[in-house]
């Protein structure tokens, strides 16, 4: 069945199209496919179809996955976007090549020092609660500055810029004000001296146009992809 093939498609016009409306080059912004829940016969579908760079939420779930498809390991780019406690940093600095999720120093520190010495080093985003909903993880935007200056100089990490989930909105203009405060800060972090930076992960299957309108250069989709997914416990 070549429902993902065509989705993806569907997905790399609506990426365009909106490149297109912001006056972006349609490279400025990459897809990252989110595959949590989804397995890695899902997964060899979408690298079939021309995708190399995979999300997932849950790392066991992202371990798993990577090991199922290790004989692909060399050309796919593997991203945990979901949250990561202290007890898991040590196989995520093994396994993954990108954190997009880091909300306090601690994990960074950890992540460095067990990054191993053979691989290069993990590129990561500081995860920012730019919506300010009180039960979901982020740093505040008070608090970024700090954390990605300390972040900035760990030697096994690159800080590669910010990622925000905003709560959900309808309309563009509502859904773009939380996408613009998050490009906002990082262009303070950068005038701040962090030159560096040069990523903002934000956009998901609901709200990628007002994502691409306000700057992101990576999109995490999973549902356009590969469909409604079941509920699951996370973890
Ligand atoms: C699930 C998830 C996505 C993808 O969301 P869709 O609405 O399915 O496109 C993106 N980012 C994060 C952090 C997610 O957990």
């Amino acid at each position: 069945m070549a429902m993902i093939a065509d989705n993806l498609q569907q997905v790399h016009e609506r990426v365009a199209a909106a490149c297109t409306q912001a006056t972006r080059p349609v490279r400025s912004v990459t897809l990252l496919v989110v595959s949590k829940t989804f397995d890695a016969g899902a997964v060899r579908e979408a690298v079939a179809a021309g995708e190399h760079r995979f999300g997932e939420n849950y790392v066991l779930e992202g371990v798993e996955k990577i090991a199922a498809l290790a004989d692909l390991r060399a050309q796919l780019e593997w991203h945990l976007i979901g949250p990561l406690q202290s007890n898991k940093t040590r196989i995520v600095a093994e396994q993954f090549d990108w954190v997009h999720s880091v909300d306090r120093l601690k994990i960074a520190q950890r992540l460095s020092e067990q990054r191993p010495a053979h691989l290069p080093p993990l590129q990561v985003c500081l995860q920012v609660n730019i919506s300010g909903e009180p039960s979901k993880s982020g740093l505040r935007p008070d608090e970024v500055p700090d954390v990605a200056r300390a972040v900035d100089v760990l030697p096994r990490l690159t800080l590669r810029g910010l990622m925000a989930i905003p709560e959900p909105a309808t309309d563009l203009a509502a859904q773009r004000a939380p996408h613009r405060a998050l490009r906002e800060l990082l262009t303070r972090l950068r005038a701040g001296g962090l030159t560096g930076l040069d990523t903002l992960s934000m956009g998901m299957s609901a709200d990628l146009e007002a994502a691409i309108a306000e700057g992101a250069t990576i999109v995490r989709i999973g549902s356009a992809i590969f469909g409604a997914r079941g509920i699951r416990a996370s973890g």
